[in-house]
């Protein structure tokens, strides 16, 4: 359909081993949102990323030990200050959204692009997220024929909650809603985010 790589040179790319080819590669119309920190509540660590690339250290702490033999991934990260790393391209199958159902579609993977926000279902997510999400979605509608979003919790009801109520949906859908003039200027923040790439990370 493209012969864009699917990996979005604004992002930082850390490659995940755990995707695999989609059933149709044309059919990527669903983002799926979502909320991650390892452990839970700890914001800026590595272990998202190592969890993502199979590199994750069971022992860090003692809650991992329940992840053991966990193969999942997502295709990209937003971490608290906007910064967006990528572990899979969103030509192949991240394995983000398990069981899932959509419009009476199962197995939200095969079909989705999966974001996950540095987060947790208890704690409001930074302003930078949401402009960093936001200018990705743009992004991603320019190679993908995305029609819906939806969070992790409406896919995958009674099993999953995130991203949560803490997810301010109508901040997000305004962002997006801004007039085409301003969109690239939401892609743009992105880029100017990755400057702080370099700065130490917070725990
Ligand atoms: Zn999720």
């Amino acid at each position: 359909m493209t012969c864009f790589d699917g990996w979005l040179p604004l992002a930082q790319r850390y490659d995940s081993p755990n995707f695999d080819a989609r059933p149709d590669p044309a059919d990527i119309t669903l983002l799926v949102v979502h909320n991650i920190s390892l452990p839970q509540g700890c914001f800026g660590g590595p272990h998202v990323s190592d969890l993502f690339s199979g590199r994750i250290d069971y022992n860090a702490d003692p809650s991992f030990a329940d992840l053991r033999g966990l193969k999942v991934s997502s295709h990209f990260f937003i971490r608290r200050d906007g910064r967006l790393i990528q572990y899979v391209s969103a030509n192949d199958r991240a394995w983000h959204a398990g069981r899932s159902c959509f419009q009476g579609r199962e197995k939200c993977n095969d079909f989705s692009i999966g974001v996950e926000l540095e987060g947790s279902d208890l704690v409001p997510f930074e302003v930078a997220q949401y402009v960093a999400l936001a200018g990705l979605t743009v992004a991603l509608r320019r190679h993908y024929p995305l029609t819906d979003v939806q969070g992790h919790q409406h896919i995958a009801p009674g099993r999953k909650t995130d991203p949560g109520a803490c997810f301010d949906w109508v901040f997000y859908q305004n962002l997006l809603n801004k007039k085409a003039t301003e969109q690239p200027a939401l892609v743009a923040a992105i880029a100017g985010l990755r400057v702080v790439k370099g700065l130490p990370q917070s725990q």
